[in-house]
């Protein structure tokens, strides 16, 4: 789904899935923001969504993830194995590598594939792909990994992973 030019949902509620995961695509940049699963393996799904909008996920160069729950990073160690940088807040990268209970892999299926993040932001930090821009604000609460990725140069959004929901 295209939610606004360049910024295209390709995994989460529309495709029956709980979790939600964006692609951002300019003429010069494709970063991913968030990639996971709860149940089951979606990241098939994930392809699928992309080819139909005419997304190699393959060319994506960056990951961009919000925070270590599994839903939301599960499919980090198998993209990046294909090329793709994973960025992440430093408590992220530390329970990637770790692929313990910070990210909650015994909610689901239980099988974290550990990896190693290639950048790691840090609060207010600017992430820079292309054309593409993204300050990443440090938000601990729903998890103590959490960024929110913004970008309101080019698109206008910023991206709160779990950050705002109904108490669950
Ligand atoms: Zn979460």
């Amino acid at each position: 789904m295209q939610i606004i030019p360049g910024v295209y949902l390709i995994n989460g509620f529309p495709y029956g899935q709980h979790q939600n995961g964006y692609c951002i695509k300019t003429g010069d940049a494709q970063v991913l923001i968030d990639s996971g699963d709860l149940e089951t393996p979606t990241l098939p799904l994930v392809e699928r969504n992309c080819e139909r909008w005419g997304i190699d996920i393959a060319r994506s160069s960056h990951l961009l993830i919000t925070h270590s729950h599994f839903d939301h990073s599960s499919h980090a160690a198998r993209l990046q194995k294909n090329g793709t940088n994973i960025v992440c807040s430093r408590p992220c990268a530390d329970a990637l590598a770790a692929g313990d209970d910070r990210c909650v892999g015994f909610a689901a299926h239980g099988r974290f594939e550990p990896c190693t993040a290639d950048r790691i932001v840090d609060d207010g930090e600017v992430f820079t792909v292309g054309s593409l821009r993204f300050t990443c604000m440090s938000a601990p609460g729903h998890a103590d990994s959490s960024i929110v990725p913004d970008n309101p140069q080019r698109h206008g959004f910023m991206v709160c992973g779990r950050h705002y929901h109904d108490g669950a």
